[in-house]
């Protein structure tokens, strides 16, 4: 019985409740959770890479993530190394060559002999170095008492110095033929993990430093200067390489050789070097590699490399969301723990500062109904709340400490918008009140999680050309603004009746610092447009994101929290989203005050909205007669 308790007791974390049977109504601190003992058992959300991991360190194969930052590429490479077998670890030594001193010998010996020899050996070069030592001594003592007796002073102390200098000269290096420990692993520990994102060709493949003093008894001997690479490093073990592409062709072709040979020889890798010179035996490297990268990782990719991966492997896409179930809230929650526990010095959370941090997850996501796997960044937000609950003395971290903690820990693309929004109403660029022809409040993502508005102006006139008109725009934006006009040519010509051929239409869109992203504007530019075409004047309190088919329904967009939000720092009341966007605002409820959000399926409905009631009358009438909608369908909530 003792024995079976013991196993379980190992297994499992420090004990508390399972995951399972998380129920955050009756749950006073995430200290109260159990977190697992393993790494893979700590992932979450990536179920699928999880099994695939499992099974790629029972066979050894070799894997290929692909996918955002932050979701746990590294972590599961770290996991793999974890699950490896420990028996089969080894150390390597690299010993002096006498036949050819450029040609260092390699040998591997299980793990945590390696030191034992090396040991062994500097102790028995010490001894040698003692004897011949006392040797000299006596030499030297003999000859000096010879010629005082003998009386010839001058010439023994001559002959004394003589011996001295020869000796120690030719001095054999006993310290020198001490072997290198090259690589060593731990007895009882784990298959090594080791990262080489970003190693120069030196840290990747190894090297052999360059010796200043290549003659005269003091060069360092060639296997001493030899240092092991990360593929030596890993052998045995898993090698991580994150954003694979931005290797050199050169390294990935190295790369390829060592996975296929499974040992690889060191030599010195600047060219002009002393090292140069110098090449080992070949160094085990038998390794499992863990490739990842961005989905343009592929690309950069050797191909050679990627078949080798793909053929003896696993290629894994990460999720960087998941479905919003009661299973994975309690995942996400034992997340929480995890990360509070492996922090070590932040104060537990309590039920409010969890459910504060689950918002934010569910707002990340970007995505309705789902929560977001970009858990690096959410463990850093936990961090940040940890560490302001710290600074209050406080014994657990509550939904304030959260607060306060995504005010501090924004984002640089959020706090570069805020700045913005900041000046762009300083300069009274953004205008959130009144009304103007041609003018509309259109919104945009910049980065990844923050909105800012973007004035759009339009301006037509009759063309000059022969040819036709010309949409003008300037920039980076022309292809945007070119093509939003494209797609909605013809609901602008249905709606004003005119052709657009006849016309130049000049957009600007004002105070863009970066390249505005997708068509997400094509709803504010068409709105702009048909403003300037009509002279009917567009509602400043009014922003507006869609995007918009040819036939004027109004498509979702991305981001559509961080616009929303976005609009109301910058004073915007009225907001009109695509209906299909509806269930994706998370805005956070200091903002729900603020603002009024509308919903809209066509684009009809955003002319309704944002043009100037008085003066749109006719025009409205003649646009409803053209779409054959009621009013009663336009949906204010
Ligand atoms: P990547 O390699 O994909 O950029 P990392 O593995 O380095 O991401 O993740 C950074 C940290 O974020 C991890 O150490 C862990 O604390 C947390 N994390 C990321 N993904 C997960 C996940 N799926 N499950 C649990 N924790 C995660």
């Amino acid at each position: 019985a003792a024995d079976t308790g013991d196993h379980s007791t190992e297994d499992a974390g420090q004990p508390g409740i399972k995951t399972e049977e998380i129920d955050l109504d009756t749950l006073n601190s995430s200290s109260e959770i159990e977190v697992p003992k393993r790494l893979i058992d700590q992932v979450i959300g990536q179920d699928h890479a999880v099994e695939v991991i499992k099974k790629a360190a029972i066979q050894r194969r070799h894997v290929m993530m692909i996918g955002t930052p932050g979701t746990g590429k590294s972590m599961l490479a770290k996991a793999m190394a974890e699950l490896l077998p420990k028996e089969d670890l080894q150390d390597i030594l690299v010993y002096p060559n006498s036949d050819d001193s450029n040609t260092p010998i390699v040998r591997t010996v299980k793990a945590g002999r390696g030191k034992e020899i090396v040991n062994a050996h500097k102790a028995e070069a010490k001894k040698r170095a003692q004897t011949r030592n006392t040797m000299i001594m006596l030499l030297v003592f003999g000859i000096m008492g010879y010629a005082i007796i003998t009386g010839q002073l001058l010439m023994g102390i001559i002959g004394a110095a003589f011996i001295f200098m020869a000796l120690q000269y030719t001095r054999p290096k006993e310290e020198a033929m001490v072997p290198k420990l090259l690589v060593s692993s731990q007895k009882e520990g784990n298959a090594p993990y080791v990262d080489g994102t970003g190693a120069h060709a030196g840290a990747l493949l190894g090297d052999v430093r360059h010796d200043p003093f290549q003659s005269g008894g003091l060069e360092t001997p060639a296997h001493d200067r030899v240092e092991a690479g990360a593929i030596h490093k890993a052998n045995k073990g898993v090698l991580f390489i994150d954003e694979i592409n931005t290797l050199t062709p050169h390294s990935q072709q190295n790369l390829l050789t060592a996975l296929q040979e499974g040992e690889f020889p060191i030599t010195g890798q600047s060219e002009r070097s002393s090292g140069a010179m110098v090449k080992t035996e070949p160094v085990p490297c038998r390794f499992v590699m863990i490739a990842a990268g961005n989905v343009d990782a592929i690309e950069g990719m050797h191909p050679a490399l990627r078949s080798r991966i793909r053929g003896y492997g696993y290629e894994l896409f990460m999720q960087d969301s998941m479905p919003d179930t009661e299973e994975n809230q309690k995942k996400f929650i034992r997340f929480i723990a995890q990360e509070v526990k492996n922090d070590g010095k932040i104060p537990p959370f309590d039920k409010g500062a969890i459910e504060e941090i689950m918002r934010e997850a569910r707002r990340r996501s970007n995505r309705k109904g789902h929560i977001t796997l970009k858990l690096r960044d959410m463990g850093g937000l936990i961090r940040v709340a940890g560490d302001m609950a710290r600074q209050d003395d406080s014994e657990i971290t509550t939904a304030e400490h959260v607060l306060k903690a995504k005010e501090i820990a924004r984002s640089v693309e959020d706090q570069i918008s805020g700045e913005i929004t900041q000046r762009s109403r300083e300069y009274e660029l953004t205008v959130v009140s009144g009304s103007e022809i041609g003018r509309v409040n259109g919104l945009a993502v910049v980065g990844h999680d923050s909105g800012q508005v973007l004035p759009i102006m339009a301006e037509a006139t009759p063309t000059q050309s022969k040819v036709g008109g010309e949409v003008i725009a300037t920039g980076l934006l022309k292809e945007i603004a070119q093509e939003s006009i494209k797609n909605i040519s013809a609901i602008i010509k249905k709606l004003t009746q005119k052709d657009i051929k006849d016309m130049d239409i000049h957009i600007q869109f004002i105070g863009t610092y970066n390249g505005v992203e997708g068509d997400s504007a094509s709803v504010s530019v068409a709105t702009a447009v048909i403003s300037a075409i009509e002279g009917i004047p567009v509602r400043q309190d009014v922003a507006m994101t869609g995007s918009l088919s040819v036939r004027g329904n109004v498509l979702p967009i991305g981001g559509v929290t961080y616009k929303i939000e976005a609009a109301a720092k910058a004073g915007i009341t009225t907001i009109i989203i695509p209906e299909s966007n509806l269930a994706d605002v998370l805005i956070e409820d200091r903002y729900k005050e603020m603002v009024t959000i509308i919903p809209v399926k066509k684009f009809e409905d955003v002319l309704d909205i944002a043009l100037v009631p008085e003066k749109k009358k006719d025009f409205m009438e003649r646009v409803k007669e053209l779409a054959k909608i009621t009013p009663s369908e336009i949906n204010i909530k």
